[in-house]
């Protein structure tokens, strides 16, 4: 007689995002008025959305996270609509990642 043995693992996941001063800025954002805005690089704000950097990009093309280029190149995220954006955000990555993982629809064939 073979007995199976069965094994089960749980693995339980948190992130903590620490950003450092080092990179961050205060900016003042001409979108939300805020004189002092904490500045996030795109890395930075993909870290806190839980999000890619081009997530990130698309977010900024679609006009739902305010930014400012200080240098031709480098853009910089204001937090505050980042903060107020984050739950809609994450919520729409994680539909996006959904539709890359579901199977292909068979309707119309
Ligand atoms: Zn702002």
């Amino acid at each position: 007689m073979i007995r199976k043995k069965r094994t089960e693992i749980t693995i339980e996941t948190d992130r903590l995002v620490i950003i450092s001063n080092s990179s961050s800025l205060n900016k003042h954002c001409l979108a939300c008025g805020a004189e002092e805005a904490t500045m996030l690089t795109i890395d930075e704000a993909a870290a806190m959305a839980d999000a890619s950097p081009a997530a990130v990009r698309l977010w900024i093309k679609a006009n739902r996270l305010h930014f400012v280029e200080p240098i031709q190149g480098t853009i910089l995220i204001c937090f505050n609509s980042l903060d107020a954006s984050l739950p809609e955000l994450r919520a729409s990555a994680s539909e996006a990642g959904r539709r890359l993982l579901s199977p292909p629809s068979t309707e119309g064939i």
